[in-house]
Formats: structure tokens, C-alpha cells, sequence
């Protein structure tokens, strides 16, 4: 028989496997509500199915039982919009809907056969589980340089990504989760159920994130908390003020960040109020989790750390040549290879034979290697590598040097067309109060950074465009 995803729902110690506020389920509870359901789902052999995503138990449920039934499943944003949603039905062909009970379903998917899941389950055997290349999720990206794409993740590379953050983070059946992300991409729903439930551990989520929720559940000892980096941005903000939200971060075990680069401002910033110091990850929903600092590491601000067990990574230069050594300074893009990987983009053959070299898989992230190892991810190839008066210049560096002006909110830095330069740096910024004076941010650059790394052109908004995770839509940035 194949391995089991989650061996202590046969154990079923007794502890709390999974809460939200307004429902719990301990193991033994886990196993029978998730085993009904994944018997039901196994026997009809529907093909795939879609599952609307909500923030709830029932998610949870539903996810956990599609995996031991074998039947690949979809997540679905319950915020989703109508064309994007059209695109993920028409391209996954979903043959019907898991639901909390009495979701509202918009057009595309009320028209499917649903099914509501339910909290209670006669208990009994749980199915076999399949082979391990079998096809577990279809998760899409987050869309953030182009259209969604569907990536097929066989069994494997949820496991074997789980198990390298197991040995990475110390992660065991005693810790605690604090989760307050959404459940429709790889950071909530694999990392943040998936992950305590695989532990044997617990994972209590807050329904809807907020600082005094996170801290209220550390200091009631939940040992861990995951977050994207707009959560630390308001817990830097909070923790800066409130001796006791503080006090409560500070006794966490583990912080951990990912999604999108931290800015070290705000990594600086909680460790100062609190004496945490946050672990940055790197993933994405093709390979799931690459590199990592590691618990027993050095955490350094700015960095990702170092390759996770059974990921190989290298740095590749444009030409295609891997470049030797680890000076901190050379850029290149990551490419990985390993276990985690995924399978392939759904029905987009062309966009999986694009992103496959030898057997390594092309990040599209640009990176350089600190001589100890530690990745420093300097931006997306896409749309953070500006080429200007002959230089390759990574936008993070600038967008955290911006953040460190006091009159600076929230940066984000591109590059448009330039007839001398090639391309010209624009930094958008949202002010922290009154609008700094243009000249003091390109100066503040110019003297922290070098000056060639100046931005030529300033436009301040009101906010940057995000997506659910936070990430800002650099492509809805334009002048
Ligand atoms: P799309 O592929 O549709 O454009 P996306 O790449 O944002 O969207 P995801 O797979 O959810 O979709 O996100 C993965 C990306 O997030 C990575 O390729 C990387 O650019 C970024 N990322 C994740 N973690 C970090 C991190 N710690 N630091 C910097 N960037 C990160
Ligand atoms: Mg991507």
C-alpha cells in the first residue's frame, strides 16, 4: 500500500488536530469526517473536483478527504472574479463542488453537482491511498506576472516538501500553528494545514488575520505562526507600540515568512520590539518550498537561506552556464530540481516544456549566493531586473532602502523604456503622512545604495495594487 499523507489520522492521538472560532475537530473527529467524505468521493470517482475555498473547517475537511480518496482537487479564492473563474473551470473541468454548507456559489460553479461537507462522519476504514506520482492538487499561481496557470502536484512533492520543513524548522507533533492566510494557495493550504496535520501537531486558524488574534494564540501557547509579508508589516507596526503583543510574538518558537520577499526594514523592526527574528522561505506553487533558513540557523534579514533537504539549486546566467561559486554579488536566475517539483501546467504543454531544463526547473526568480550558501533573492527576471545605463539592478534592494525613509509607507520599484538608459527606475511610493520631497528619496537611495541605483522617476498613489497574498501587481503598475 502506498504511504499514508497523514498516518496520525489512523493513530488518532487525542489532541486538537484542526481549529477556527467558530468549530474544532480533534484527530479521532478528523478521521471520521474526512474518512466519510473520502469514501463517498473514492467511490463515485468523479474525476476532478472543485473546492471552494473558504477560510473554514470545511475546506480543511474536504482538502484532507480528497487526498486520501485519490480524487484530485481544486481550490478555488471564494473572492474570485467571473473571468477567472470561467478560465479555472473551463481549463480543470471540474465534475462537481465541495462546499461549506449553504455557500452562496457564483454562476460557473452552482451549475456544478455539489457537495456539502459535513463536520460529522460514521467512523470507519480509511481508503487506500495511491501511488505517489498520482495528481493530489491543481493549484493556480497567483497570476501575478500573467494568467493563472493550473500546477498539477503529485502526492510526492507535498510530502517531500513537508517533510524537508519538518527537518528545517524542527517542526513536530508539539507544535501549534497560528495561521491566518487564506486556503486556495500552496502557503495556507499545504504549508498551513497540511503541514500540523502531516506533524500530527495542531493548527488553530484565526478565520480572518489580525494582530491581536495572532498574539493572543501565542501567548496561549501556540508554538509557530506563518505570514505573508503585509502580516509582518502590521506586527512590526503593532509590536513597535504594544509592550505586551510584543511580549506575546517574542515567545513564539517560530515566525516564519514567505509568499513574497520581507523587507529587512520590517524584519528589523519586530526583532527590535520583540527579540523574535523572523525565518524567511522560499517556494512557489511549481515546486512548492525551495530553500529556507533554518531553525538552528543563522537568520539573517534579506535572505531565504539555504536549499531544503532533497532540493537542489543552482544559479544560471543568461547564457544558460551555471555560475561557480558564491560571491554575494553575481546575479543569476534560480533554477531547482528535486522531489518537490510539479508535474506539469494543466493542458499547457508548451508553458511546462518552457519552464524544464535537463530536469531543472526555471524559477524566473533572480538570485546571488552569499558565501556561506544563503540565497538573497534579488527580484523576478519578469518584472523586477531592471537593465539601466548598463547595469542588471534588482529591484528589492531599492524598494527596502525606500522603506527605510521615515516618510515611506510602501515601495514598490520598476523599470520603463529610457532612450539613453535603456530603462529608467520609478519608484512608487504611498507615504507614511505628508508627501516626502521627491530629490530626498532619490538622494536617500543614491547615499545608502550607489547612485546609479537612483530612481529617475517618483509617483506617489494611495496604495499599491495586491493580490489576496499581499504580492504587488508590478503589471497594474503603469504611468
Ligand atoms: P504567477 O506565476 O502567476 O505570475 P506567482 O509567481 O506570484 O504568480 P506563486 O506561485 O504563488 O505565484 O508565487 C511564487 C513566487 O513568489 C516566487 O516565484 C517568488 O517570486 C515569490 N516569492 C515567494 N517567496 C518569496 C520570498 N521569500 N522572497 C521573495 N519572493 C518570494
Ligand atoms: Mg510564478
Amino acid at each position: 500500500m502506498a504511504e499514508r499523507l497523514f498516518p496520525a489520522l489512523a493513530a488518532a492521538p487525542a489532541k486538537n488536530a484542526i481549529s477556527f472560532p467558530e468549530h474544532a475537530l480533534d484527530y479521532t473527529e478528523l478521521a471520521a469526517a474526512a474518512g466519510a467524505l473520502a469514501r463517498e468521493l473514492k467511490a463515485a470517482a468523479p474525476g476532478r473536483v472543485a473546492l471552494w475555498a473558504t477560510p473554514s473547517i470545511h475546506t480543511s475537511v474536504a482538502v484532507v478527504a480528497a487526498l486520501i480518496a485519490g480524487v484530485p482537487a481544486v481550490p478555488v479564492n471564494p473572492k474570485i472574479g467571473e473571468r477567472e473563474l470561467g478560465h479555472i473551470v473551463s481549463d480543470s473541468e471540474p465534475a462537481l463542488v465541495l462546499t461549506e454548507p449553504g455557500a452562496k456559489l457564483p454562476d460557473a460553479l452552482a451549475a456544478l453537482p455539489r457537495k456539502e461537507v459535513e463536520l460529522t462522519g460514521v467512523p470507519g476504514e480509511l481508503p487506500e491511498e495511491p501511488d505517489e506520482e498520482a495528481p493530489a492538487l491543481i493549484v493556480y499561481t497567483s497570476g501575478t506576472t500573467g494568467p493563472p496557470k493550473g500546477v498539477v502536484l503529485p502526492r510526492r512533492a507535498i510530502s517531500s516538501t513537508l517533510d524537508a520543513l519538518e527537518d528545517a524548522w524542527q517542526w513536530t507533533a508539539d507544535d501549534v500553528l497560528v495561521h491566518g492566510l487564506p486556503l486556495f494557495h500552496v502557503h495556507g493550504l499545504i504549508l498551513g494545514i497540511l503541514g500540523p496535520l502531516r506533524r500530527g501537531g495542531s493548527v488553530r486558524h484565526l478565520g480572518k488575520f489580525s494582530v491581536e488574534a495572532a498574539a493572543k494564540e501565542l501567548a496561549g501557547g501556540a508554538t509557530m505562526m506563518f505570514g505573508v509579508p503585509t502580516m509582518y508589516h502590521r506586527i512590526a507596526g503593532e509590536v513597535s507600540e504594544n509592550p505586551a503583543l510584543a511580549k506575546a510574538f517574542g515567545s513564539a518558537r517560530l515566525l516564519v515568512s514567505g509568499s513574497a520577499a520581507l523587507p529587512v526594514h520590517d524584519h528589523q523592526r519586530i526583532t527590535a520590539a520583540t527579540g523574535q527574528e523572523v525565518v524567511e522561505r522560499y517556494g512557489m506553487s511549481e515546486t512548492l518550498m525551495n530553500t529556507s533558513v533554518r531553525a538552528d540557523g543563522e537568520r539573517r534579514p534579506g535572505t531565504v537561506g539555504v536549499p531544503l533537504r532533497g532540493v537542489e539549486a543552482r544559479l544560471v546566467d543568461e547564457a544558460g552556464a551555471e555560475i561557480e561559486g558564491s560571491d554575494g554579488e553575481t546575479v543569476g536566475e534560480i533554477q531547482v530540481r528535486g522531489r518537490n517539483l510539479f508535474t506539469e501546467y494543466l493542458n499547457r504543454p508548451d508553458a511546462t516544456a518552457e519552464v524544464f531544463v535537463d530536469g531543472w526547473f526555471r524559477t524566473g526568480d533572480m538570485a546571488v549566493r552569499e558565501p556561506d550558501g544563503y540565497y538573497r533573492i534579488v527580484g523576478r527576471k519578469a518584472t523586477d531586473l531592471i537593465k539601466s545605463g548598463g547595469y542588471k539592478i534588482g529591484a528589492g534592494e531599492i524598494e527596502n532602502a525606500l522603506l527605510e525613509h521615515p516618510g515611506v509607507a510602501e515601495a514598490a520599484v520598476t523599470g520603463e523604456p529610457d532612450e539613453d538608459l535603456g530603462e529608467r527606475i520609478v519608484a512608487w511610493i504611498v507615504p507614511a503622512g505628508e508627501r516626502p520631497a521627491e530629490q530626498d528619496l532619490v538622494d536617500h537611495v543614491a547615499r545608502l545604495l550607489t547612485p546609479h541605483k537612483r530612481p529617475r522617476v517618483v509617483r506617489f498613489l494611495a496604495a499599491l495594487p495586491r493580490n489576496d497574498m499581499g504580492k504587488v501587481m508590478k503589471r497594474a503598475l503603469d504611468g
